[in-house]
């Protein structure tokens, strides 16, 4: 079985978020399974050129009433499509905090590249899989425009980025106007790709079970809901996992001691060191280290963790943010407000393996989470979660009042609840730190990797190719 695999971004290419970590390990666990899995993405200026082999074919494509010439350079399996016009440019999507003006154009346009190297031969699949909105233009060609033959997968990854762009779009895109009805792209006078994408491929997977349930309700969907519950026959919930050898302690570079389950003592070096290095160890070395590793976004609850901050100022801990977004500024000067807290306002891929080996514990209060990676990375690296109650983030945690459990987890993404959740956890780190240290054991012992889900993929892959929806 040969898969296309469709994504905007694939580590360690690109990466702004999750996305870039699923469309890295997918694959290599189906690979894994014995499927050959092509991937194909986008040629951004930060891409780097090494070992890139150019296709001698180039592909036309009309956009905005012109041709845009497209070469396809190959890596091993990946193919990356490059048209300097569109992607030679500083950032994936934007600047932090905003999009590119014709992103319609840059991602629209990928997917008719893919549909014409498809159509010429230049790729070749017996099923296709694209991901959220920046490829979901694809399923439409597929289906609407080129009628291959050949089933088509789409993945939600988050439906709060749905693609939706002025009715003028259709016109930039080249599309037809019979597209633009209920029963396809139109959306309340605009066109909305995610929803062409959720209409037109045989079946839709998001990335956790209660996540595929919320997104039928008004509170998750941004308005989707209903196209949803029509197609709710063809969505799946099959819940993301991590790469057990990419995000490993015991070989981890990039942190200051390895540690394992075996022999967990070394974490606790690793807190020592990342004190010192802050300065700050003389007052906190005995406290618990709590940190926040996300994108400063409202998905991500940042606004209640701004307005938690007095509170978590007079918490006897000490609390490390990261991440980048619309919500950064807010974080400057940070230090000099508060004494026990540090932040850090980069996407920085090996200082954020320093924290999660760092810390004792790791906030994610997300108003909404279709899975989140980051709990699942903390506790690989034996660091306790403090969560909302939501999606992917119910679905990997047990809350430690339960048997078995090892999470905080809290109902609402409100102020108090977090606070709550933070409390619970800084009083077992100073009560009961036998306790404490099982609970770490705990999370070190639980798999999250990539086997199962790959393997639910692969059972959905084979119906699909059967003609079984
Ligand atoms: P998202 O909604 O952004 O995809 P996920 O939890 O699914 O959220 O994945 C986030 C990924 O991005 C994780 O691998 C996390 O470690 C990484 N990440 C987020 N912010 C930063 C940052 N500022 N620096 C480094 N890595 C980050």
């Amino acid at each position: 079985m040969q898969v296309l695999f469709l994504a905007s971004e694939i580590f360690p290419y690109a990466k702004t978020g999750g996305l870039a970590d699923v469309a890295y390990s997918l694959p290599r666990a189906l690979e894994n399974l014995g499927v050959k899995v092509l991937r194909a993405m986008p040629l951004y200026q930060k891409v780097p050129w090494e070992g890139l082999v150019p296709l001698e074919k180039t592909l036309q494509v009309r956009l905005n009433g012109r041709p845009y010439t497209f070469r396809l350079f190959r890596k091993d399996n990946h193919f990356f499509f490059e048209q300097p016009e569109l992607y030679d440019r500083p950032y994936i999507y934007g600047p932090p905090g905003g999009s590119y003006p014709d992103n319609d154009l840059r991602f629209g346009g990928f997917c008719w590249a893919v549909a014409e190297a498809l159509g010429a031969g230049l790729l070749s699949a017996d099923l296709i899989h694209a991901n959220d909105w920046q490829t979901a233009l694809y399923p439409v060609l597929h289906r609407e425009i080129y009628r291959f033959p050949q089933p088509v997968l789409f993945t939600i990854h988050n439906l709060a980025f749905q693609g939706m762009f002025e009715k003028e779009s259709l016109v930039r895109l080249e599309l037809p106007w019979s597209l633009y009805h209920m029963e396809a792209l139109e959306f309340w006078g605009k066109i909305n790709l995610m929803k062409g994408a959720i209409v037109f491929s045989d079946a839709v997977t998001t990335v956790s079970r209660t996540y595929a349930q919320e997104i039928l309700t008004y509170e998750y969907a941004y308005g989707l809901e209903g196209v949803l519950f029509k197609h709710r026959h063809k969505l799946h919930g099959i819940l993301n996992g991590i790469d057990y050898q990419l995000w490993n302690p015991e070989t981890d570079p990039h942190i200051y001691q390895n540690y394992s389950l075996r022999d967990p003592s070394g974490k606790e070096a690793n807190k020592q060191a990342m004190l010192e290095e802050l300065g700050v160890a003389a007052f906190f070395a005995e406290k618990p280290l709590f940190c926040f590793i996300n994108r400063l976004s409202h998905q991500k609850g940042v606004e209640v963790l701004l307005s938690a901050l007095p509170d978590l100022g007079r918490v006897n801990a000490f609390f490390i943010f990261l991440g980048e977004g619309e919500y950064g500024p807010q974080f400057y000067g940070l230090e000099r407000r508060y004494p026990n807290m540090f932040a850090q306002i980069v996407f920085d891929e090996a200082w954020s393996r320093k924290v999660y080996a760092a810390a004792d514990y790791i906030l994610v209060p997300s108003v909404f989470e279709p899975c989140g990676i980051t709990q699942l990375i903390a506790m690989r690296y034996g660091t306790l979660v403090v969560a909302r109650r939501t999606g992917g983030l119910a679905d990997t945690l047990v809350d430690v009042s339960y048997p078995g459990g090892y999470g905080f987890l809290f109902p609402d993404p409100t102020r108090e609840d977090l606070l709550c959740g933070v409390k619970r956890a800084a009083e077992l780190y100073n009560t009961h730190p036998r306790h404490f240290q099982k609970l770490r054991q705990r999370v070190m012992r639980l798999d999250f990797s990539w086997e199962r889900s790959a393997k639910a993929y692969l059972r959905l892959y084979r119906s699909l190719l059967k003609g079984k929806r």
